[in-house]
């Protein structure tokens, strides 16, 4: 199906490359996003623009983040002509997306991502949380799963905990392999995250939050009680008012929040 051109591109596994060819689920992302003219826009692997050529039109001032230098001419061809269009040739794991704000206005992510760095660019983006309106993402559908699922849920996880301690999670629509050239192995899914203007439920300690669910899961099977040895001493464990019976995909993240509170707490007065 590939027309012969002077921008002909080879797609690189390396670089996570699937480009989108189906017209209307490129549509339907657009929509989705529903992309404005005064929107601080931003795309992460923009690759031959399928979606670009889309999105710039409702947003001129469209920011690009392309890691592959060769995909670069391809889209300057297209897009040069927008005045206040830029590409970042950067790795957008290591991209500073503060750099990007203007007048304090929040940004909007959008990208069909690589699937092998989908889920350290999330965290790499709640970094960025409160200066994000919201992510649209292609993903591996299976990754969507993990993001949306609810306590108790066999997908339900660690993801899914640290995702939605920030964002509001909306799992949108499916992509086939079909839509894409070269066909991915899995299926694909579109996903939302709209990070919270103000958190539901706040740990006192971030980081003691994080390591605490990072432990609890890494451990699916135990119990609490079992688990959280490694983080507090018996005591502590029997004073805490979440039911330490349970299984680390029995909480919510209301429940993790609380939890890492109590023994947050009690870790500075014992
Ligand atoms: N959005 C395009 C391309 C999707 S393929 C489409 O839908 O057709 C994924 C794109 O992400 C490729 O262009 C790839 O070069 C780019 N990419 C891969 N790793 C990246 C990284 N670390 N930072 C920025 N872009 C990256």
């Amino acid at each position: 199906m590939s027309q012969p051109s002077p921008f002909t591109h080879k797609a690189r596994k390396r670089f996570g490359q699937n480009f989108l060819n189906d017209q209307n689920i490129i549509d339907r992302i657009v929509r989705s996003i529903h992309p404005q003219a005064s929107d601080r826009l931003v795309e992460i692997g923009p690759g031959q623009g399928a979606i670009t050529r889309q999105l710039i039109e409702a947003c001129p001032q469209l920011q690009v983040i392309e890691l592959d230098r060769d995909l670069i001419p391809i889209l300057l061809a297209q897009f040069a002509k927008y005045d206040d269009f830029a590409i970042h040739q950067e790795d957008a794991l290591r991209f500073d997306f503060a750099s990007l704000i203007k007048n304090k206005q929040p940004l909007r992510i959008v990208g069909n991502l690589p699937y092998n760095i989908s889920t350290p660019l999330i965290f790499h983006l709640l970094s960025y949380q409160d200066r994000i309106s919201d992510m649209h993402f292609m993903l591996q559908k299976e990754v969507v799963n993990r993001l949306v699922a609810s306590p108790g849920e066999k997908n339900y996880g660690r993801l899914s905990v640290m995702v939605q301690y920030f964002c509001q999670v909306e799992n949108l629509f499916e992509v086939p392999p079909e839509s894409f050239d070269p066909k991915p192995k899995v299926d694909s899914a579109i996903v939302r995250l709209q990070p919270y203007k103000t958190l539901p439920y706040v740990a006192d300690n971030f980081d003691f939050f994080s390591h605490l669910v990072n432990t609890a899961f890494q451990q699916r099977r135990k119990t609490l009680r079992n688990t959280l040895k490694q983080i507090a001493d018996s005591d502590t464990i029997a004073s805490v008012n979440i039911d330490t019976g349970l299984r680390p995909e029995n909480l919510s993240v209301k429940d993790y929040v609380e939890l890492s509170n109590e023994l947050h707490t009690a870790s500075k007065t014992s």
